[in-house]
């Protein structure tokens, strides 16, 4: 039944901010009626002017603030804000923490799973923090320009300085638009369909300081590619490897399949808790290294790991659990579905010479069956996977195996309190507490740490 909304479309009011919503919005009652608001922080009272009206709640913008919460970041650029890069920045350091960790204890209260959730671990400088970033290129004025997408929406701004990047990404990203504004390289032209550079993309290792410049293509050809090679070289002595990644579909996927090497390494090394990784164009690759090596770290402390341990790490990407924690056990056993990410794997293991660790090319889900059928025992099982969290099919291998510890490294908190309750039901229980961990300052993601064991 539809019901009717008690407000309409620019009716204003004033309210306090009651909550905030996983995607950072502040909530307010009119009577019952739920209303959304950018740029408002629990605590506060507003003078709401409401922008739209569904059948079940409202969205809102802040015409006036009359009372300020102490958790609001008054030092922040409001350029920030309106970018969309950081949609947590409105709040104070302090007060991100606090709500992720609430966030991780909410989802499982909603599962009726009974747990701690500790205080979130945040990063001591929680900017400029990432080690990647891909920057659509579009003309605007006549000009290649570089910037981002506001969220749903498909109108470039022009912006330079990221914040959350690493500044030397920032940076470069200046100096690659600049070179190809030199030579006038068509940028991408979306709604045609024409022109030739689509995306910047940029990896530079945390300690390694290794840049890869990677320049999205529509066209095959990149005109100029050895005057714009010379140009990059010159300005960014950090680059060694120099790619054109050709994606000639009409799509919002960023990347192609087809890498050409335009000059130097087809992947940057960086490391990470002492092991070495060769990162290719197409291979996920953690993007806060200092936060993920508290991750890692975390878990297998957690899993108290030891040298008899036979382990499975599922969705291995290029391998950095695996091989990060294959001196602490007997062996690890991979599982990834890209298979230039499996490639990178072997050639890690290869590099840190670690003779324990294998992977495999499959979907996790089908490798796991297999591997139950076939009678394998392991001791640990790690599971980090995307977004969308596990498959039934998955638990019930990992359940099939037995393991003592399953280790659920979650960037979803909702598809973790899912997946934690079907282990439940199937004879493990939660290890201690649930770790949330700031992988992702200024912004909604959060990342934990969970451990399973199997009931006496
Ligand atoms: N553990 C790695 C990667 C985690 S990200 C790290 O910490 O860096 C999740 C990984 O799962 C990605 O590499 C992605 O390619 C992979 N993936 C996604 N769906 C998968 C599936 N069904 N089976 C196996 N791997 C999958």
């Amino acid at each position: 039944m539809k019901r009717k909304a008690p407000v309409v479309k620019n009716q204003e009011f004033e309210a306090t901010v009651i909550d905030i919503t996983y995607e950072g919005n502040g909530v307010v009652k009119y009577e019952d009626f739920p209303i959304f608001v950018v740029n408002a922080v629990p605590g506060e009272k507003i003078l709401v002017g409401v922008t739209k009206v569904t059948s079940n709640f409202g969205f809102g913008r802040v015409i006036r603030r009359l009372e300020e919460s102490p958790d609001r970041n008054t030092e922040i650029d409001t350029k920030v804000l309106t970018s969309g890069v950081a949609p947590l920045a409105h709040l104070t350091y302090d007060a991100q923490l606090k709500h992720k960790q609430k966030q991780v204890a909410d989802v499982f209260n909603k599962q009726h799973v009974d747990v701690e959730v500790l205080p979130t671990i945040g990063m001591e400088n929680p900017w400029g923090y990432r080690n990647k970033a891909q920057i659509p290129v579009r003309e605007i004025n006549g000009e290649v320009t570089t910037g981002f997408y506001r969220r749903g929406s498909h109108r470039l701004q022009p912006m330079e300085d990221f914040y959350i990047q690493d500044p030397e990404i920032d940076k470069a990203i200046v100096v690659v638009r600049d070179i190809l504004r030199k030579y006038h390289v068509a940028a991408y032209d979306e709604e045609n369909h024409k022109g030739v550079v689509r995306t910047i993309m940029i990896r530079r290792g945390h300690y390694s300081h290794q840049m890869m410049i990677v320049l999205v293509t529509r066209a095959k050809r990149l005109p100029t590619a050895e005057f714009i090679i010379n140009d990059i070289r010159e300005a960014l002595p950090e680059v060694v490897s120099i790619i054109q990644n050709v994606n000639q579909e009409k799509t919002n996927v960023i990347m192609g399949d087809t890498n050409k090497v335009l000059w130097g390494e087809k992947a940057i090394k960086d490391t990470l808790l002492g092991k070495t990784f060769a990162i290719g164009p197409n291979s996920f690759y953690q993007v806060n290294p200092e936060m993920t090596e508290v991750v890692y770290q975390n878990a297998a402390d957690k899993a108290e790991l030891k040298p008899t341990d036979v382990v499975i790490d599922a969705y291995s990407g290029i391998g950095t659990i695996s091989l990060t924690i294959a001196d602490r056990v007997k062996s690890v056993l991979g599982v990834e579905v890209v298979p230039e990410a499996v490639d990178d794997a072997k050639r890690n293991a290869d590099i840190n010479g670690i003779q324990n660790a294998k992977f495999e090319l499959g979907k996790a889900e089908d490798k796991m069956a297999e591997w139950a059928a076939d009678g394998l025992k392991p001791d640990v099982i790690f599971l980090d996977p995307p977004r969308k969290g596990l498959t039934q099919e998955l638990i019930d291998a990992a359940v099939e195996m037995g393991p003592d510890r399953v280790v659920y490294i979650s960037c979803n908190p909702a598809t973790l309190a899912r997946d934690v309750a079907l282990f439940l039901e199937q004879g493990y229980q939660i290890k201690g507490d649930v770790q949330p961990i700031d992988q992702f300052p200024q912004t909604t993601h959060v990342e934990s740490v969970t451990v399973l064991e199997r009931k006496a």
